[in-house]
């Protein structure tokens, strides 16, 4: 295990040098409008959410109160271009109303609530699963929680960090937690997501370019 845990940091320090961290303190200004744009990220690229998300904030202040009443037309018209936007209207619209009457209009239990009960309220939501409520929990309140997407499941296993037969999230996101430690999980999230993008693509890799070859035991795959 210790040889796997400096190989974990080895990897980590290499991707730090690799890529540009944001600063975890400019990726969360609101936890709503955190979760309305996880929301509408599901299935849809980063472009296109980033789209989507300014376009409905151009029309409508997102609170909860603005969104609960809005026509339902107008935020469909707002997201058109993300996707499933008629599943993602009746969600957010469902969460907004949920938020706003059951929890007083804001999400404050996501920084002081322990944190199961935190994850669980969350979980209860519609349209909120382990991912966005982990991205809530870690962005905007700095909970010790590691999110795991897409890319940051297929770059673990690659990596060899996670078994390959380690297949739900709870079992991916417990074995990455093992790994690196509380402070360290913001920039395993980030990084990992960087390194999916740009080289670890799930279809051909470009592992000969990739600055973790030399540590990766799926290297030319
Ligand atoms: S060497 Fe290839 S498979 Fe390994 S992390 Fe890099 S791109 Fe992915």
């Amino acid at each position: 295990m210790e040889s796997e845990v400096n190989r974990a940091k080895t990897i980590l320090s290499i991707l730090r040098g690799s890529f540009q961290l944001p600063d975890i303190s400019e990726v969360c200004v609101d936890p709503f409008k955190t979760l309305i744009r996880t929301i509408i990220s599901q299935s849809t690229a980063e472009v296109n959410t980033r789209r989507a998300f300014e376009r409905l904030s151009s029309k409508m202040p997102i609170t909860p109160k603005s969104l609960a009443e809005a026509e339902n037309r107008d935020i469909e018209e707002a997201l058109r271009v993300a996707g499933l936007y008629k599943n993602k209207t009746l969600v957010i619209k469902s969460v907004a109303r949920i938020i706003l009457e059951d929890f007083g209009g804001r999400l404050d239990f996501i920084y002081s609530t322990p944190l199961n009960e935190a994850r669980e309220k969350l979980l209860s939501l519609p349209g909120v699963g382990p991912k966005t409520a982990d991205i809530l929990l870690l962005f905007c309140a700095g909970r010790p929680v590691l999110p795991v997407d897409t890319h940051v499941n297929r770059v673990s296993r690659r990596l060899g960090l996670v078994p390959m037969d380690v297949k739900d999230y709870e079992g991916v996101r417990s074995r990455l937690e093992e790994l690196y430690e509380p402070r360290d999980y913001f920039a395993v999230h980030m990084l990992f997501i960087a390194l999916g993008r740009r080289f670890c693509r799930a279809r051909k890799p470009v592992c000969q370019k990739c600055p973790v070859n030399a540590l990766c035991p799926s290297a030319g795959i």
